[in-house]
């Protein structure tokens, strides 16, 4: 049954919102953050390291900062989405370099993903997201419903 196979999650009014951007992305970054001050005020902002940093001494706005993202960051962010404690994200990574820590920016994106979270990864999109009318509502996301598909799998599992 399709209800049984997705669990509503509900993304807040007010979101819990991760800001991450690679070296050669970090200005436009900062520029769009700061553009953006007065909506993005009215939510909880955290972010990788030094971008959570650069936000906060750039825009004044109040960034909660994890690890940098070649020491775990992104892995951070990943757990907090698995926890349900990050619900929204803007990613500006960058497409022409190729990174030390690649494989912990694609958990993040799978698991953004998997999660159904919203995620930019530019800034057109991240216009677009934060002009949306969910914006200022709240949104019901839906995740696959695992323990149903744990429960399967065991089932059709022969261990004997
Ligand atoms: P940083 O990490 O904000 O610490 O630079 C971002 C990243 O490289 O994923």
């Amino acid at each position: 049954m399709i209800q049984d196979a997705y669990i509503p999650f509900t993304i807040e009014k007010q979101k819990h919102i991760a800001l991450i951007a690679h070296d050669s992305k970090k200005k436009e970054l900062v520029e769009w953050v700061d553009q953006n001050k007065e909506i993005l005020k009215n939510h909880f902002l955290c972010g990788t390291g030094t971008t959570a940093r650069l936000i906060c001494e750039q825009t004044g706005l109040p960034v909660k900062g994890y690890n940098s993202g070649p020491l775990g960051g992104d892995q951070q962010i990943g757990s907090r989405i698995v926890e349900g404690n990050i619900d929204f994200v803007i990613f500006f990574w960058d497409p022409l370099e190729s990174q030390p820590h690649d494989p912990d920016v694609k958990a993040l994106l799978r698991i953004a993903v998997v999660y159904d979270i919203p995620i930019a990864n530019n800034k057109a999109t991240a216009d677009f997201l934060l002009t949306s009318r969910y914006m200022n509502e709240e949104y019901e996301r839906t995740v696959l419903n695992y323990n149903k598909i744990i429960q399967n799998r065991i089932k059709d599992m022969k261990l004997d």
